[in-house]
């Protein structure tokens, strides 16, 4: 039933060989030269997300960013899967959300299960997350394993907020990701990496994840000009659920994976029983024959199924979050009135 629904409301692009490079992850070079094992390993207390006082509205340290091309026609739209013609291919996805009132955390279980598997992964990190974990996105962004996408500066609504926003939403992060791998560039030039070495490493995130998973046909426009393609997802791990366990999870995952899927959970502290799940997720999967690819790498090997709204399961099921977070960067606590309680998928937090 769902899955007639999805291909009812989607359709299928030509192949897009030559659309999209796979290409997009970072340098083992420079990986290993900066980072050893034990300062990459989790941290006592790095997983705690909390609230700060006021928000923080501040703009990153510069706001300029290296300008992408604009997205290719065939890829405007929000993207939830790919056909890949049966392929066993999946594409683990990580959402890094950081709320301007909110000091999230760093889920290192999530990270390391990845790195033990030798598991690709594609993180969408907030712009202000990036600001406030900078050794942490520093060592993501670098890693070969991994692809690291935009989740807006501090979890902008983008079915409420208005272009002048939206558009700063993604030009800061756009913003602290060059910062950051600028200081990776010269933390690696001290080392005596090669100049190729670096030149690797993506000079911007091409991949945008709609916080909330909320989204207007403008907001797709704004973000197709501005060189990205949205990336919704299929699979839903359910982690925001404080109910969810690691064995639900592997039950979940397991009972509904496609090839082709885009699986979402959360690293930032937000997801529950995520990092514990992943080992026994990742081997099972493998089991069944699965391979863990990008993002990037799963829209090279296929046919991206698109739709023309952002949802969840259904379309307009995301829209209830209008109401309950508003323009997205301030917790509903801090609002006036009752405080509304989000739906246990809610899968922003
Ligand atoms: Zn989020």
């Amino acid at each position: 039933m769902r899955f007639a629904r999805i291909l009812a409301l989607t359709f299928c692009l030509p192949f897009l060989a030559g659309v999209v490079t796979a290409r997009a992850a970072g340098s083992a070079a420079v990986f290993t030269a900066l980072w050893s094992p034990d300062v990459l390993a989790a941290g006592p207390g790095e997983r705690k997300s909390g609230r700060l006082g006021p928000p923080d509205r501040s703009p990153p340290e510069a706001t300029t960013f290296p300008a992408l091309p604009p997205l290719p026609e065939a890829l405007a739209g929000s993207i939830r899967r790919v056909n890949t013609h049966g392929e066993k291919l999946v594409a683990l996805t990580f959402d890094l959300c950081e709320l301007a009132d909110q000091k999230s955390g760093y889920d290192g279980a999530v990270v390391d299960a990845l790195r033990a598997a030798g598991a690709k992964a594609t993180f969408f990190a907030g712009g202000k997350w990036m600001r406030s974990h900078p050794t942490r996105a520093m060592q993501l962004i670098s890693d070969p394993l991994f692809e690291i996408g935009s989740h807006a500066w501090t979890h902008g609504n983008f079915g409420q907020l208005d272009t002048a926003e939206m558009r700063r939403q993604i030009a800061w992060t756009q913003a602290e990701y060059a910062l950051l791998r600028e200081k990776i560039a010269l933390m690696a030039r001290e080392k005596g990496i090669s100049e190729a070495a670096i030149a690797t490493i993506p000079a911007a995130p091409t991949l945008l994840r709609f916080p909330y998973g909320r989204c207007r046909p403008d907001a797709l426009s704004l973000v197709a000009s501005m060189g990205l393609a949205a990336i919704q997802w299929s699979l839903t791990t359910g982690d925001p659920d404080p109910h969810s366990t690691p064995e639900r999870i592997v039950k979940i995952v397991l009972a509904r994976v496609r090839p082709g899927d885009i699986l979402i959970g959360h690293a930032n502290g937000n997801g529950h029983g995520t990092g514990e799940a992943l080992p026994r997720l990742l081997v099972e999967l493998r089991k069944r024959g699965y391979r863990f690819v990008t993002v990037s790498e799963l829209l090279a090997a296929g046919r991206p199924l698109i739709a023309s709204d952002c949802y969840d399961f259904h379309p307009g099921d995301t829209a209830q979050y209008d109401r309950i977070f508003g323009d997205g960067t301030i917790h509903p606590r801090h609002k006036k009135g009752p405080r509304p309680q989000p739906r246990p998928e809610h899968p922003g937090q």
